[in-house]
């Protein structure tokens, strides 16, 4: 287990984005949840410290509520392989999917159980009676005895799952079950998410949300975007004057590296294209092959000087995605059946993920310049893929599953196609927002404000603050 190192982030700094009284319910929470807390920690327990929508919300919600006066740390847990085969296994079975088709009985419950045992043991040691741990999603679901026999509380925040519970997630909710019934309160993004068995009285509902202010979503000027783009080897741009600097979350500054070889096929975008774009974990369920398949059977329909991203983390920055590496190389295979003039209209692109907040940025620019970005999960839990780049004004055409229902209002702020598996529907409402500019930024400007009103920290900090003043009544 090692720990993630957090500095504070102040209120008021998101505070002073809100309508005065959204400020005032904000400081207020924080105020009371201080005195809750006082002379305890609020732990935070995950897989990852990089990679994927969970790390990138605890980055934030954590440097706040340190802000806030309350001693707040974050611990990641360690596996080995056969470990994260088992929980990605598991976090596919929550979505409906058999994933890898391999088994969940006793062999990977020893195995689980295990793994989390040699885990437990340093989380004995940080944690003392009265402290908050929120262990989040499968990996630590083996955690909870271990935390309610230190006296501290045990709070399971879940940000997987899907609507209809089935075999198949009955199968991933039995294996887990008997780790999680002592727990004292269960978050879950959506209610039909909560599996049946978890009691009314102990489930929350909290959707994420997105800092405005890390490397992921602050503002950058056309000529800062293209310049980072422009030295990171991924757009051809005419040389400007742009900045190449970001703010990294402990609040120093670093720059972009000049980068070679992210572009995995398709070469550099040239200058002047347009792009449309999905960036994700390359995971099965976020469908970039669909993409892919979407964007270049409908190619003639396409403006000719669109072309298409699929972006995704370094397959060996994240550990705990065993499947990252299968789905690039499925979607680099289908890249190369492509005919010549498709295939240099669609880039594979791989982020490098040594340095957090350089990736963050780098998402962020290319979030900026995308014309459209797309998010075609089959599954989906929330997608702050989704949430960011309607922050920043962009169209946004995605799949009506999982939380993405939560985020869009069709033809207000962005565009919902219903079944997921309908490639032409999705390339068709693609070029219909690449083909109308106006119509482009009428989506994006109903996309930030509907962030605005819904997705921004303060609502998330004060949600969490209300479960940790319920803890104190256990
Ligand atoms: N992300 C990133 N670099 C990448 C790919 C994804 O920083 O190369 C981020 C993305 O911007 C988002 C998060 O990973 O913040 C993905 O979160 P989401 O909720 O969409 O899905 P998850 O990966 O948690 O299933």
């Amino acid at each position: 287990m090692k720990e993630v190192e957090i500095g504070p982030i102040p209120l008021d700094r998101l505070a002073a984005l809100l309508s005065p009284e959204r400020a005032e319910r904000l400081l207020t929470e924080a105020g009371a949840v201080q005195k809750v807390m006082d002379g305890r920690t609020l732990w935070c327990v995950n897989a990852t410290a990089t990679g994927g929508g969970v790390a990138e919300m605890l980055l934030a919600l954590l440097a706040y509520a340190h802000g806030a006066g309350i001693e707040s740390r974050w611990l990641v847990l360690d596996g080995d392989p056969e470990f994260f085969s088992i929980t990605k296994r598991i976090h596919n079975h929550l979505h409906g999917s058999l994933g890898d088709g391999g088994p969940l009985g006793p062999a990977q419950q020893a195995h689980f159980t295990e793994v989390l045992q040699r885990n437990a043991e340093l989380l004995r040691k940080y944690i003392k009676p009265g402290d908050a741990v929120l262990l989040h999603d499968p990996q630590t679901a083996g955690l909870v005895d271990t935390v309610l026999d230190a006296e501290a509380f045990a709070v399971w925040r879940c940000h997987v799952g899907r609507d209809e519970q089935d075999e198949v997630t009955d199968l991933a909710w039995d294996f887990l079950r008997p780790h999680l019934e002592r727990t004292q309160a269960f978050v879950f993004s959506r209610e039909g998410y909560a599996p049946s068995w978890v009691p009314q009285d102990r489930l929350m509902l909290i959707p994420p949300s997105l800092d405005p202010f890390t490397a992921k979503n602050a503002e950058l000027s056309p000529a800062d975007v293209d310049a980072a783009l422009l030295r990171a080897g991924l757009v051809e741009t005419p040389p400007d004057s742009g900045s190449l600097t970001f703010i990294r979350r402990d609040g120093s500054s670093g720059e972009v590296r000049p980068h070679q070889g992210l572009i995995q096929t398709g070469g550099k975008v040239p200058v002047g294209a347009r792009y449309v774009m999905q960036v994700s974990r390359w995971d099965r369920l976020k469908d970039m092959p669909g993409v892919l398949k979407a964007f270049t059977d409908a190619i003639d329909a396409m403006p000719p000087d669109v072309h298409v991203l699929l972006v995704g983390p370094d397959t060996d920055g994240v550990t705990d995605d065993p499947e990252g590496a299968e789905v690039l190389a499925e979607c680099m295979e289908l890249w190369r059946t492509l005919p010549d003039e498709v295939r240099r209209r669609s880039h594979l692109v791989c982020l490098p993920m040594d340095d957090t907040d350089e990736n963050a940025h780098l998402v962020n620019a290319l979030q900026r310049r995308a014309s459209v970005v797309v998010q075609k999960s089959i599954v989906e839990g929330f997608g702050l893929t989704v949430t960011e780049p309607m922050w920043k004004g962009r169209p946004v055409v995605a799949s009506a599953v999982g939380g993405i229902n939560d985020q869009i209002v069709h033809g207000e702020s962005g565009l919902l196609v219903q079944d997921p598996h309908d490639l032409s529907t999705f390339a068709g409402l693609i070029a219909d927002v690449l083909s109308d500019e106006e119509y482009a930024r009428t989506l994006g400007t109903g996309a930030r404000a509907r962030v605005r009103d819904l997705f921004l920290g303060d609502r998330h900090l004060v949600q969490w603050a209300e479960v940790l003043q319920r803890l104190k009544d256990l």
